[in-house]
């Protein structure tokens, strides 16, 4: 049985990523790290827990893509450019198998982003994967919750529901002929939209990664910034299978509350809209128009047909407590 050392050493020691502001990573009591002269330091922390964010049995290389996707995808909603990864692992077994998966599908992602692993912690128990994620912004330029103001423009990256879709497909609550393996991916293998997330902090007046839903997120921008907001549904980026599935069963909870899209939602200065729509055409996964900041608090959802969305949407409840 190889001990926990030998572990860490096969599996996270040797990061395919080296940068020159790490001065020692994994192997000491701590990581030195230099934090580059005149910018701050973005943190952020988040935990996977089995049964609770992801299924027992789930696939070791997707885990550790999305263990480090949903942090990144964090630094890419403040505006910040990702640097270190540190890793805390709750493993029930030393499983070489199951660790040699997550340490590719953990690194692969890393080196993508020229991000480097510099240090964690190994323990056993109950399955439970712990991430923190270490970027650069400079003073003043982070993309914060609070900077939303009356008269802003809401945009959003890409394409909201997809993710959802694909719970319901695995859950057997819809049945989409051919469409499912394209959303198993943005289920299960997410994009952080850093490079989107940097190019939005120059204009942006708030934003936050779409992690829980456009009407909840939206909600804590508005929230944070004192402000209300309502959203044009019928504008709301969707895939095909998305808007047939609204279509076909008046459900929008799915581009709207299903969650783990991790797509960037933005508000912008109305002085300031021209600019944005010309960073947003430089994006691959495009930047939507989806509604205006207001002063009345809440967040309202306006119907194709003009009238309100009124009180949790059908089908909203399938999202809940899971
Ligand atoms: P300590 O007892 O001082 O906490 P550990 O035995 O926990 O040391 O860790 C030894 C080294 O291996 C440290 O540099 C630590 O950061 C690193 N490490 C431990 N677990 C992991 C992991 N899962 N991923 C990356 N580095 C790890
Ligand atoms: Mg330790």
């Amino acid at each position: 049985m190889p001990s926990e050392f030998d572990l860490i050493a096969r599996y996270f020691a040797r990061s395919p990523v080296t940068r020159p502001d790490v001065a020692l990573g994994v192997g000491d009591d701590c990581a030195l790290l230099e934090v580059p002269p005149g910018r701050q330091l973005a943190v952020s922390i988040d935990t996977l827990v089995e049964g609770t964010h992801f299924a027992k049995g789930a696939e070791p290389r997707l885990l550790g893509h999305k263990a480090l996707a949903v942090n990144l995808s964090d630094l890419a909603a403040m505006g910040a450019e990702p640097a270190w990864a540190t890793l805390a692992l709750t493993l029930p077994a030393a499983d070489e198998d199951w660790l040699a998966a997550f340490a590719d599908g953990f690194l692969t992602l890393a080196a993508q982003f020229g991000v480097q692993l510099v240090g964690g912690d190994t323990t056993r128990g109950p399955l439970a994967i712990t991430v923190q994620v270490h970027g650069f912004v400079a003073p003043g330029r982070a993309l914060r919750r609070d900077g939303a103001r009356p008269g802003d423009l809401v945009y959003v990256t890409g394409t909201l529901g997809d993710a959802g879709l694909a719970l319901l497909a695995q859950q057997g609550l819809f049945v989409g002929l051919g469409v499912v393996p394209n959303l198993r991916a943005r289920l299960d293998s997410p994009i952080p939209r850093v490079a989107e997330g940097r190019a939005l902090a120059g204009v942006a007046s708030a934003a936050i990664d779409v992690s829980d839903g456009l009407a909840a997120d939206l909600g804590h921008v508005a929230e944070r910034s004192g402000v209300g907001a309502t959203l044009h549904l019928d504008c709301l980026p969707v895939s095909p299978a998305v808007r047939d599935y609204v279509a076909g069963t008046g459900d929008w909870s799915v581009p709207l509350a299903a969650g783990d899209d991790y797509e960037l939602c933005v508000t912008v200065p109305a002085a300031r809209q021209a600019e944005i729509e010309a960073v947003g055409a430089a994006f691959g996964c495009g930047l939507t128009w989806v509604g205006t900041v207001e002063r009345a608090p809440g967040v309202r959802c306006l119907l194709p047909d003009g009238s309100l969305l009124s009180g949790a949407p059908a089908g909203w409840d399938h999202f809940r407590d899971g």
